[in-house]
């Protein structure tokens, strides 16, 4: 729901004129400050996760957080924490919003013809997000150059409070004047185009993929003004970019730039996951018959997603070992020998491919999860107790592994310890509230030593002396 509004709120409707704007090249942190835009943007993600829109697969993330990492880490913010997500959404469109949270729709994965027209969206969303974009655009238009936290937190809780009608018309009001103004101006995108294309290109992407992305879009929807798809209407295209792209592209050395098996697996994924089951298994075995694939090991990766989902798993297991047997090699697929095996209800095999996968990729975050889901479902809850807190030590910011810790607890029947992960999960998601209700069950339980008891009691204090602050923002 609050997606739907944050969306709206991104889309254009007519295109702002961004007067006074300070000198592009240098932007001061003036809008918000570090720790207001960090509460921001956990607000925003909590609404994110919640959404039933959005795509939770370790594997498709990862792989967009790899692209992602790429970019920023030769942009100018290079040390900011960035948020890379999917929506399950067939429009072509991408997104940035404060706290350094970038999303993308299924449509753009599926649409896009090369990894480096992916690649060049997701740089343009990136300046977006360097240069401060939004709040400039709440900053040109409040009456003080310094926007609250308020102003955007009201119109983010418009939706969430559609129950209370009272309220609700109140924070609406407010949400529909900033969503007239939120829209990105011509000198935004003329910015985001020039700074998206010297980080593509210092990434190592074919520089022309976002000539190529964006001509192709403006191309297909000439004739469609007023149904423009999403991205357009959010980030409006004129002659005057295209120009500006095709002139910075012809002056860029030519080089091939070959796509990873990544890009064509997680595309097979995502056909593998749309329409029903059978559809799908049917329109990958045509494809496999037909040839029409760019790889061959994607198009069969696709088929072997299809048929688990159709839970026709002597099927997908014959294909699989012709994938396995083949040359192509990918955490993604030793990925997909596990899953298979864990959907066939074969948590041992599934275990054993997991730790072969995690032998040749050990660093490979999806397999680790995988490898605890088969000791859970395997009956060997304490051997998955000792592998979640040895990677939660390496990353202790990972909500999925405080899930899978949560339950190996619960199954030790440790209830204080399985709370406090359970909490420490719903803080990483952005529900303090939660957090606070998981921790205090927790004490409650008192099953836990002195040492553990004091450590979620000092937690505890944390959270609610965050979560009131961020109550006292939203006032
Ligand atoms: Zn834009």
């Amino acid at each position: 729901m609050i997606l739907r509004t944050l969306l709206a709120l991104m889309l254009a409707v007519q295109p702002v004129v961004a007067a006074d704007l300070p000198d592009l090249g240098e932007v001061s942190r003036q809008y918000f400050s570090d720790q207001e835009e960090q509460l921001l943007g956990r607000m925003i993600l909590r609404d994110v996760y919640a959404d039933p829109r959005y795509l939770d697969d370790p594997g498709i993330e990862q792989y967009l957080d790899q692209i992602g990492y790429r970019l920023v880490s030769v942009s100018s913010r290079n040390q900011q924490r960035f948020n890379f997500f999917v929506v399950s959404d067939p429009t072509i469109n991408a997104f940035a919003m404060p706290g350094g949270l970038i999303g993308v729709h299924t449509g753009l994965l599926l649409a896009a013809q090369s990894e480096s027209e992916l690649a060049g969206v997701i740089a343009h969303e990136i300046a977006h997000v360097t240069q401060d974009h939004i709040a400039r655009m709440v900053a040109a238009q409040s009456q003080s150059q310094w926007p609250t936290l308020a102003a955007l937190g009201l119109a983010l809780l418009a939706a969430r409070s559609n129950a209370n009608v009272a309220s609700a018309a109140i924070a609406t009001t407010q949400a529909y004047s900033i969503q007239n103004q939120l829209n990105y101006g011509r000198d935004y995108e003329r910015e985001a185009d020039r700074l998206g294309f010297e980080t593509l290109t210092r990434a190592g992407f074919d520089p022309r993929g976002m000539e190529s992305f964006f001509g192709r879009m403006q191309r297909a929807n000439r004739f469609y003004d007023t149904s423009a798809p999403a991205y357009l209407r959010t980030h409006p295209l004129t002659t005057e970019r295209i120009a500006d792209m095709s002139a910075r592209s012809e002056s860029a050395p030519y080089q091939q730039i070959t796509d990873s098996l990544e890009f064509q697996l997680v595309r097979a994924r995502l056909r593998a996951m749309d329409d029903s089951p059978q559809e799908a298994v049917r329109a990958a075995q045509a494809a496999l018959k037909e040839g029409r694939y760019s790889s061959a090991a994607a198009a069969r990766y696709e088929l072997v997603t299809a048929l688990a989902r159709a839970r026709r798993f002597q099927e997908a297991e014959a294909e699989l070992q012709a994938l396995l047997a083949g040359q192509a090699a990918s955490p993604m697929i030793a990925q997909l020998a596990g899953d298979t095996a864990l959907a066939a209800d074969q948590p041992a095999l599934a275990l054993q491919r997991y730790e072969a996968g995690r032998r040749a990729y050990p660093e490979y975050g999806p397999l680790i999860l995988g490898t605890l889901r088969a000791q859970l479902l395997g009956g060997q809850p304490a051997d998955a107790l000792v592998l979640v807190e040895r990677q939660l030590l390496l990353r202790p910011g990972d909500r999925r592994l405080w899930h899978l810790a949560a339950e190996a607890h619960a199954r030790l029947g440790h209830r204080l310890l399985s709370h406090r992960a359970q909490a420490e999960a719903a803080a990483l998601s952005g529900n303090l509230v939660a957090a606070i209700e998981q921790i205090t069950l927790g004490i409650k339980a008192a099953d836990g030593g002195f040492h553990e008891l004091s450590a979620a009691e000092a937690r505890r204090r944390e959270w609610q002396q965050a979560e009131t602050l961020q109550r006292e923002r939203r006032q």
